[in-house]
């Protein structure tokens, strides 16, 4: 005999329902529903590369996206076009992630002109040429541990100040960009980015347990090889497609699919995320 039809009322309480299986306040507030308007996110290393997908992304999502850069105001300038063209608010702002003043003054413009914090996008990095490890020097070591650590160290402070529930902020998220090489140690090419990649993923591990009581929730995403400017600044443009015959799914990541998994723990569906890693990396 067939089953009487149900209402939709029925419907949509199959499985919802069942008294505590889903969170009353978020249920039906997915991350990709771009109706909820979010508050400012400020992404590090917003103008290119992994950090420009996932403005143009979170911009689409209804964040209101303060991206900040180094030197590359027209690349900057691009993507905050980018996200204007398609109904979204963005800002540019030059800031040096190495120098403190420099970040304030980012934070407090995102707040400013977006509206009160609610999450921040660690991703800024830098490597240098390919060398072995007794052709590294240890000037070049500390420009890559102020920029890949020290950076992402200062701006988390700025954020969990202004996010932290202890302070009278609304609580929120970190996602710190880490790499794959954290793992592999990049021999022959970069220990010294590896090894400020590791560190950072310390840095994540003990901050994530020390924000999370003041409702910060802070978590890693590592990329494997993706497809961006950075390799031609370690003077091998096709690096990854060198690569590629080494990664299990035998291809090279695009910064959308890394930007997706940032911005999954940026949201409200990762609400019980604290302290993991996310691996975008084809297998690596
Ligand atoms: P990218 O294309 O080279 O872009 C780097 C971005 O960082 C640019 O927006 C640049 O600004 C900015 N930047 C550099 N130094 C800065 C500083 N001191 N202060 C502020 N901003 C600074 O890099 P990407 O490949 O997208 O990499 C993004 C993140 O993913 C990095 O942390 C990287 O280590 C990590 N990652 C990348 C890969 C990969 O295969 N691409 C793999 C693993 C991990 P300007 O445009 O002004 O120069």
């Amino acid at each position: 005999m067939a089953e009487p039809a149900r209402t939709s009322a029925q419907r949509t309480r199959l499985p919802l329902a069942v008294e505590g299986l889903v969170d009353k306040k978020t249920a039906g507030k997915q991350e990709g529903n771009a109706l909820t308007m979010k508050g400012s996110l400020v992404i590090t290393g917003g103008s290119r590369g992994i950090g420009a997908a996932t403005a143009i992304l979170a911009a689409s999502r209804g964040y209101k996206v303060c991206l900040g850069y180094l030197r590359n105001e027209v690349a900057a300038a691009g993507v905050v076009a980018e996200i204007s063209r398609a109904g979204g608010q963005a800002i540019a702002v030059a800031a040096d992630v190495g120098d403190e003043a420099q970040v304030a003054a980012m934070f407090d413009r995102a707040e400013t002109e977006l509206g009160p914090l609610c999450g921040l996008v660690n991703n800024a990095g830098i490597l240098e040429s390919q060398a072995v490890f007794s052709a590294i020097d240890v000037a070049r070591f500390y420009r890559l541990l102020r920029t890949n650590l020290i950076g992402p160290f200062i701006c988390a402070k700025e954020a969990l100040r202004r996010m932290s529930t202890a302070r009278g902020g609304a609580g929120g998220a970190i996602v710190n960009v880490s790499s794959v090489a954290a793992r592999t140690g990049a021999p022959f090419e970069y220990v010294d980015y590896a090894a400020s990649k590791g560190a950072l993923d310390s840095l994540t591990a003990g901050l994530a347990r020390e924000a999370a009581p003041v409702g910060v929730r802070v978590n890693l995403v590592r990329p494997g090889f993706i497809y961006t400017e950075m390799h031609a600044a370690g003077g091998e443009p096709d690096r990854v497609d060198r690569l590629a015959n080494t990664i299990p799914m035998a291809r090279g990541g695009k910064p959308d699919e890394v930007a997706r998994a940032i911005v999954w723990l940026l949201s409200d569906s990762a609400s019980y995320a604290v302290g993991t890693t996310i691996g975008v990396t084809g297998g690596i």
